[in-house]
């Protein structure tokens, strides 16, 4: 019972954090924009984004509440090992049987606050051009992702455990550092499968661009365009996939809303990161992040006690269980921590690459690129200082001005 209290006590302090940070979050919309920012939006339209932000923030932190209540009710009932026990015959069906209630549960819960979300939101303030078509495809092939990513997570929990005992814990961490390295060069070819890629075209823009790598002795594999606009409005560009795979993607939005030398200074904020093995140092944070999840899912199943807390029967470990628990309680409260670290670092990359398009002669554009993402992404111009430090991977609009400026 202490075990099942302390376990339900934690949950309740990780979903106490997210919805303290989402009312404070929702609240500062209500805060003063900082002079260097103010001409971002017109009085209008910074009514229409105190509506949107509210309309957002509310939906958040309703889902949150529904989400983390019936978790909770599951939690206190015993409702996972209920479940299992259903399903008398064998041990992975027990496990299957939890890992697709658990995922066919909240797939449910959250169709109805996406649909809100992408179709009506985004949609009343004129940022959706999902269809209703994509967006459907869209959450199947989601689902099937979760599904088929967690029951590798766990089949690599069962194997590990089973094969080495108390070693699991080393081979574990090496398997899904592993498997981080790999989605890295898979992600992109996932993003393939719901995006068209096409190379940008030949002109004075793909000129410049080269020039500004090639000065650098820097080589992409290819500078892509994402049709990015099939689904939003909303802009960005980014490097993918590391090594001589390397290719920087640029939103087909991005272009249509900036000039050439916006453009440029865009990128060579992009390049920034590239030199700066950003990239690389990302991928090492994620490593830091699979190695307490191989330590927590050892701890889940080395000691029966947590499952037999959640009725299940004595001396069983339900791999199922053990990864859910993690997932829903204790993970989020290491990664709440840990996200404090690598949100840090993320801001002072994010500074060194502006600093980089700064280098580049591209200071002023910069400023004037990133305020016009600013308005078509409809950013928060002056969240509260603790979203920013917990929450936040890019400084404020308002700081990163101050920084270019110098
Ligand atoms: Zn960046």
């Amino acid at each position: 019972m202490t075990l099942k209290l302390i376990f339900i006590v934690a949950f309740l302090l990780v979903t106490a954090i997210r919805l303290t940070l989402q009312c404070i979050h929702y609240a500062s919309a209500k805060n003063k924009i900082p002079d260097n920012v103010a001409d971002v939006y017109d009085e209008e339209t910074y009514l229409k984004w105190q509506k949107y932000h509210g309309e957002k923030n509310r939906l958040y932190m309703i889902s949150t509440a529904v989400t983390s209540a019936v978790l909770l009710v599951f939690l206190c009932f015993d409702v996972h090992a209920a479940v299992a026990n259903l399903f008398g015959f064998g041990f992975f069906a027990k496990v299957m049987a939890i890992l697709m209630f658990h995922t066919l549960v909240s797939f449910i819960i959250s169709v109805p606050f996406q649909f809100i979300d992408t179709m009506r939101i985004e949609e009343k303030y004129g940022f959706n051009r999902t269809t209703f078509k994509t967006f459907v495809r869209d959450l199947f092939i989601e689902l099937a992702m979760s599904f088929v990513l967690e029951f590798l997570l766990i089949l690599a929990i069962y194997l590990t455990h089973n094969a080495l005992g108390d070693n699991m814990v080393y081979v574990l961490a090496g398997v899904m550092c592993a498997f981080t390295l790999l989605m890295n060069y898979l992600f992109p070819l996932l993003n393939r499968l719901q995006n068209k890629f096409t190379p940008l075209p030949e002109g004075s823009l793909r000129d410049k661009l080269t020039a500004l790598l090639t000065s650098h002795g820097y080589t992409v594999k290819e500078i892509e365009v994402m049709d990015a606009s099939r689904r939003t409005s909303k802009s960005n560009a980014y490097f993918s996939g590391l090594g001589k795979q390397k290719k920087i993607v640029l939103y087909d939005t991005l272009l249509e809303q900036m000039d050439e030398d916006e453009i440029c200074a865009v990128f060579a904020h992009e390049l920034g990161h590239g030199l700066h093995h950003d990239i690389l140092k990302l991928l090492l944070l994620n490593f830091g992040s699979m190695i307490m999840i191989a330590v927590l899912a050892w701890l889940g199943v080395r000691y029966e006690e947590i499952c037999e807390a959640f009725g299940f029967k004595f001396g069983m470990v339900n791999y199922g269980f053990v990864y859910l628990m993690l997932g829903s309680a204790v993970l989020p409260l290491v990664q709440q921590i840990y996200g404090i670290l690598t949100n840090y670092i993320s801001r002072k990359a994010e500074y060194r690459a502006d600093a980089q398009a700064v280098t580049e002669g591209y200071g002023d554009a910069l400023i004037s690129g990133l305020k016009k993402l600013s308005r078509e992404n409809f950013d928060h111009l002056s969240p509260s200082d603790i979203v920013v430090l917990l929450e936040y991977s890019h400084p404020t609009l308002s700081q990163r001005i101050d920084a270019i400026e110098g």
